[in-house]
């Protein structure tokens, strides 16, 4: 069962007027909703012109940047769904530059780091091979 949120909700949501809990609540039900998010936006559009994207209202009114160590997680697959999906829906579809160039970062850092220990491991197997040759 959906909870129902009023046309009146979305816009104490996006003046910030709603307690922590009511704010949390509607944006729960935001990610899992895109005609909510729609509505936001519709509401947005009337009383702002100049904001053209959803992507820009959910900036504008929440900066929920997930921190490095959850994008590291994200990044490796070891968060739970349900956080998971929250940044997920932040990096595509708030589209969030920051936390874009963030992950691109450490996607780098954790190839690199890939790359560091095959090389590792190659070197460690060479000098074990040539030790075998040597005591036969
Ligand atoms: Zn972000």
């Amino acid at each position: 069962m959906p909870l129902r949120i009023t046309q009146s909700e979305l816009e104490a949501y996006l003046e910030e007027a709603l307690s922590p809990e009511e704010m949390a609540a509607v944006e729960a039900e935001l990610r899992k909703r895109p005609e909510l998010l729609r509505k936001l936006a519709e509401i947005n559009g009337r009383r702002d012109a100049g904001v053209h994207s959803v992507g820009e209202i959910w900036r504008r009114n929440r900066i929920s940047c997930p921190t490095r160590p959850q994008l590291g997680s994200y990044l490796l697959g070891v968060l739970d769904a349900e956080h998971s999906s929250y940044l997920k829906f932040h990096l595509e579809v708030v589209a969030c530059r920051y936390c874009q160039a963030n992950l691109n970062d450490l996607e780098q850092q954790q190839q690199e780091a890939g790359e560091a220990v095959q090389q590792r491991r190659t070197k460690i197997f060479q000098s074990t091979a040539g030790q075998l040759r040597r005591n036969p």
